[in-house]
């Protein structure tokens, strides 16, 4: 810590110089960790988050702001995942407070309703995020991670899955889509396994719950995956993904106050006032509150059908580009997110030459591919990326590659 403080004009002269050795997310040269929708999202964002950057959502009394809107989001966010009357649920910082917070929920319930003492354990496919990992751990539950479908689909195993349940499974988990392959896991089937079993369904559509909505009003053919399947209980998806609000914005969802109660955490067992708090944060920025219900309603149902849309036509011409230069897309991925490989060359050798074209994107291990997780901005740059790929390619086949890098999420 500086003795004196500096000046705002030479902080904020180094801040932005430190960002020049960042990816080029502005130029679309990222396709992960950023969601760009262009220049006047980004505007609106930030104008919305700074008038309410000081107020805080732990205090709705002091701030009926920020309770309403919190209470808008979450009807907004019913109405497009079919809530019945009755849903609720709550904005979190992100998708991993959001599933740690379901589980939670679905482990009380299974106290309350059923008697449930002694190891509790969850049921997910090996493509389930590990957000699902860690909340486990911190809650001293077993995960039992199933081998997906071995049809070339990239699905989870319905049957398995159900075969993996017992007494004490407190949650079964698809995804909607799951990450490493962009594809979304038959809910309906885990569903129909869900029943049987009398276990908690949840829908991970943290990627794709602000996005398979609309595609499918565009036509999409989107599987139900949402609060249409009677099986699900719950559901997690952020904000801050595709609903291009600023970072820091989940929301997580419930069929019934019946299950919702179990997630708030009460306690007035120490000197203070008694504090209640409906998810893991204490203090929750107003900023994440605000600008979230702010592009929501900017955006509205046609802003995000048209940025969707264009998504989806990014996502179909990298598709067509990458068959025509030999590449096999994974399963059959219909939102952002893409996965695909080379059959001759590997494809961690390929991710390491477009590393050192200035493109950050991710991969997937299970099997080795490149992964996209496309923005509204990669419709301008997807040929430069395809052309750059075939460079690459061209580089791995005559064994000219630079260096290997390792290839990891961060
Ligand atoms: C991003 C993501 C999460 C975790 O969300 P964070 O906001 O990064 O905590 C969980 N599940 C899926 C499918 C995701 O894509």
């Amino acid at each position: 810590m500086p003795e004196a403080g500096r000046s705002w004009d030479e902080v904020r002269e180094q801040l932005i110089t430190r960002g020049g050795g960042d990816a080029k997310w502005r130029d679309g040269k990222t396709a992960v960790y950023v969601f760009n929708a262009g220049p006047e999202i980004a505007k609106v964002q930030q104008e919305a988050y700074s008038l309410y950057m000081s107020e805080n959502g732990l205090g709705p009394l002091a701030f009926p702001s920020l309770a309403q809107m919190e209470r808008e989001v979450i009807e907004m966010a019913l109405s497009l995942l079919n809530g019945p009357v009755g849903a609720t649920g709550a904005m979190t910082s992100g998708g991993t407070d959001s599933i740690t917070m379901a589980i939670k929920a679905a482990r009380d319930y299974a106290r309350a309703a059923r008697a449930l003492s002694g190891p509790a354990n969850i049921v997910l496919p090996r493509s389930a995020h590990p957000a699902f990992d860690k909340a486990a751990h911190l809650m001293d539950i077993e995960v039992r991670r199933l081998p997906l479908k071995e049809d070339g689909s990239y699905q989870a195993d319905p049957a398995a899955m159900g075969d993996a349940c017992d007494n004490q499974t407190i949650m079964m988990v698809g995804s909607a889509p799951n990450f490493p392959h962009g594809i979304i896991d038959p809910i309906e089937e885990l569903g129909k396994v869900a029943r049987e079993k009398e276990v908690w369904l949840h829908t991970d559509a943290c990627v794709g719950g602000y996005f398979a909505p609309f595609a499918r009003m565009n036509g999409v053919p989107v599987p139900p995956f949402d609060f249409e399947v009677q099986a699900v209980h719950s559901i997690s998806a952020d904000l801050h993904k595709y609903g291009y609000a600023a970072k820091g914005a989940s929301t997580v969802l419930f069929r019934s106050q019946e299950l919702f109660q179990h997630m708030p955490f009460e306690n007035r067992e120490w000197s203070g006032a008694p504090m209640t708090t409906p998810t893991l944060a204490g203090t929750r920025p107003g900023g994440a509150i605000s600008a979230a219900w702010t592009v929501m309603n900017v955006l509205g149902v046609e802003g995000y059908r048209k940025t969707q849309g264009l998504v989806c036509e990014t996502r179909e011409r990298a598709e067509e580009g990458l068959k025509a230069r030999g590449f096999e897309i994974l399963g059959n991925p219909i939102l952002g997110l893409i996965a695909f490989r080379h059959p001759e060359h590997d494809s961690f050798a390929i991710y390491g030459e477009m590393l050192r074209k200035g493109w950050f994107t991710s991969v997937t291990t299970e099997p080795r591919s490149l992964h996209l997780m496309l923005s509204p901005k990669h419709a301008e740059v997807i040929d430069e990326y395809l052309e750059d790929l075939t460079e690459s390619v061209a580089t791995v086949a005559e064994g000219k590659g630079g260096p290997k890098v390792e290839a990891r999420y961060n």
